[in-house]
C-alpha cells in the first residue's frame, strides 16, 4: 500500500516533556547518588525525549532501604484500604490515558492505535482487577492468613513499558508488598509518570520506587540481598543469569522470558479470520512479543492459499508515524533490536528459504523493519527456531494433527499457541497435547488480567495475572 509519514505535531503537544527526569525514591524525584544520566530516544524519529537519571548500585541499596522502611505499614494496613490506593490509581491511569498513551508511543515506538485501544485500557483493567482483590485474601484458596513476601525487585523490558509495570506492581501492592521496579533502557518514561501518578493517588513513601537504568542496575538489584523476591520479564539469557544470582538465596523468583509461538491453521479453519489472526499475531508491536505467533504452521492443502491471502493482506498494512491513528507497523525499539532482527532474517535468505516482504518505504531516520514473510522454511532454520522478536513470520507446512502438534512442540520455548480450526473436538484435542503456557482457538493475542500468563519450558516460570499472579507474591500458610 502507499505509504504515508506525516508528523502528527497536535497529538505530540499532548505530553509535556521535561528536558530531564530523576529516579523516584522514598516519594521523592532524585539523581543518581553518582549523578550519571542517560538519553532516551525515540525510534521513530532518533530525537532526543529526555535526559533521564542512571540507577547505580547505591542508588538501588538506597531504593531498597525505601521499600524495606515502607513494608511494615503497608503490610500492616487492612486490604480495604490498599484497594483504595489502588482503585485510586487505576481511575488516575484512565484519566490520564491520552497522555500515557502519546507518552509510551513516543518513547517505544508502537503505534498509537495499539497504545490507546491495547496497553492503556490493559493497564487499567489490571490495576482495577488486583484492587478487588487486596481485601479478599482470605477468600482466595491460600489459607486462613496468607502473607506478603516483604520487598519485590522487578525487572522489566521495553515492549509493553507499562504494561509490564502493571502485571508486576498491581498484584505486589494487594497482595501487601512494596517494590523497587527498574524499567528497560529504552523506555523509562511511561514508568516516571507512573510514579507521579502514585504521588497524586497518595500513595505512602517507599511504597513504590522507580528505578531507571541500564541492566548493571537490574543486575544489582536482583542480587541485592535485602530483597525477598525476583520478577523479570525479557531474554531468556538474562533470565537465566537472574536464575542463577538468585539460587541458594532466600528470593522467591518468576520469570516471563522469550517464545517462539506457532499458529496452527488447518484446512477446516475460517480463513479469513485464520488470515487476520496470524496477521495480528505477528505484526502486533512489530512483532515485539513474547507470546507472539511468530511459526505459521499450515496445513498443505490449503498453504498456498494461505500465503497468498497473508501477502495481499500485508500489503495493505501501513507503516510509518507511530503517533497518525492510521499506522498500523510502527518503528523497531531500539538500534540494537533492529541489528538482532536483520541478522536472524539474513540467516534465514542464507539458510534457504524465500523471503517476501510487503511493498513499503521505509521512512529515512528511525529504526524501520518492513513486514516479512518467510516461505520454503525447515525447522533446522534459525528463524524457526530463534526468537526474532521482529516483524517476520516464518511458515512451515504439515498434513496430520500429529504432525502439527510435533512441529509445534519443537522448541525450546513454551509461550503461546494458537488453532484454527471449526472442529471444537479438534482444537481441544491439539490444545491438550500443545506444551505452551497459553493456547487461543480461532483467537490469538488476547489478554485479560483474570488469565494467568506464562511459559513452559525455557519460556519461564511461574505466572502472572490472575489468582496465580496474585499467589506469586505471597506466602500461603
Ligand atoms: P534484556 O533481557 O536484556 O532486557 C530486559 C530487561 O532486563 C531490561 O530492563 C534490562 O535493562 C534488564 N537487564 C539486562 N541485563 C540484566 C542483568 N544482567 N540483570 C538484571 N537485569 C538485566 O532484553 P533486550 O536486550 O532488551 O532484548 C533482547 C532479546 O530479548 C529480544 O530480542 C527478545 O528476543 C527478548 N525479549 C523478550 C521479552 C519478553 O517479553 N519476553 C522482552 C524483551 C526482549
Amino acid at each position: 500500500g502507499p505509504f504515508v509519514y506525516a508528523p502528527a505535531p497536535e497529538s505530540r503537544a499532548v505530553v509535556d516533556l521535561a528536558p530531564s527526569y530523576g529516579l523516584f525514591i522514598d516519594g521523592e524525584f532524585t539523581e543518581a547518588a553518582d549523578g550519571q544520566v542517560f538519553k532516551t530516544l525515540s525510534p521513530s524519529t532518533e530525537e532526543v525525549l529526555a535526559e533521564v537519571a542512571r540507577a547505580g548500585a547505591e542508588d538501588v541499596d538506597r531504593a531498597v532501604g525505601a521499600a524495606r522502611g515502607a513494608f511494615g505499614p503497608w503490610s500492616a494496613l487492612p486490604g480495604s484500604e490498599r484497594a483504595k490506593y489502588l482503585f485510586r490509581i487505576a481511575r488516575i491511569i484512565q484519566e490520564r490515558s491520552r497522555e500515557l498513551a502519546v507518552l509510551e508511543t513516543l518513547d517505544n515506538g508502537k503505534p498509537i492505535k495499539e497504545t490507546r485501544d491495547s496497553d492503556l485500557p490493559l493497564v487499567a483493567a489490571h490495576f482495577f482487577y488486583y484492587a478487588g482483590w487486596a481485601d479478599k485474601l482470605e477468600h482466595a484458596g491460600f489459607g486462613p492468613a496468607p502473607r506478603p513476601l516483604g520487598v519485590a525487585a522487578q525487572v522489566i523490558p521495553w515492549n509493553f513499558p507499562l504494561l509490564m509495570l502493571a502485571w508486576k506492581i498491581a498484584p505486589a501492592l494487594a497482595a501487601g508488598n512494596t517494590v523497587v521496579l527498574k524499567p528497560a533502557e529504552t523506555t523509562p518514561l511511561s514508568a516516571l509518570f507512573f510514579a507521579d501518578i502514585c504521588r497524586s493517588a497518595g500513595l505512602p513513601k517507599g511504597v513504590v520506587n522507580i528505578l531507571p537504568g541500564y541492566g548493571d542496575a537490574g543486575a544489582a538489584l536482583t542480587a541485592h540481598p535485602d530483597v525477598d523476591k525476583v520478577a523479570f520479564t525479557g531474554s531468556t539469557a538474562v533470565g537465566k543469569e537472574i536464575a542463577r544470582t538468585v539460587a541458594g538465596t532466600r528470593k522467591k523468583l518468576t520469570l516471563e522470558l522469550g517464545g517462539k509461538g506457532a499458529n496452527i491453521v488447518f484446512d477446516d479453519a475460517p480463513l479469513d479470520q485464520a488470515v487476520e489472526g496470524v496477521v495480528n499475531g505477528v505484526f502486533f508491536n512489530q512483532g515485539q512479543v513474547c507470546c507472539a505467533g511468530s511459526r505459521l504452521l499450515v496445513q498443505e492443502s490449503v498453504a498456498e492459499e494461505v500465503v497468498d491471502a497473508l501477502k495481499r493482506r500485508l500489503a495493505t498494512l501501513r507503516l510509518g508515524d507511530p503517533l497518525d491513528k492510521n499506522t498500523d507497523i510502527g518503528a523497531i525499539n531500539s538500534a540494537g533490536q533492529l541489528a538482532r532482527i536483520t541478522e536472524l532474517t539474513d540467516a534465514g535468505e542464507a539458510e534457504g528459504a524465500e523471503r517476501w516482504s510487503a511493498p513499503c518505504e521505509l521512512p529515512s531516520t528511525g529504526h524501520w523493519f518492513a513486514p516479512t514473510v518467510f516461505t520454503q522454511v525447515t525447522q533446522a532454520h534459525r528463524i524457526a527456531r530463534e526468537e526474532i522478536f521482529g516483524p517476520v513470520l516464518s511458515v512451515l507446512t504439515f498434513r496430520t494433527p500429529a504432525e502439527a502438534v510435533a512441529k509445534a512442540n519443537n522448541t525450546p520455548y513454551g509461550l503461546s499457541a494458537g488453532i484454527w480450526s471449526e472442529k471444537g473436538s479438534r482444537i481441544l484435542a491439539v490444545a491438550e497435547r500443545l506444551r505452551a503456557g497459553v493456547v487461543w482457538a480461532n483467537s490469538f493475542n488476547k489478554f485479560d488480567p483474570t488469565s494467568p500468563f506464562g511459559g513452559y519450558k525455557e519460556s519461564g516460570h511461574g505466572r502472572e495475572g490472575g489468582r496465580h499472579g496474585l499467589e506469586a507474591y505471597l506466602d500461603v500458610r
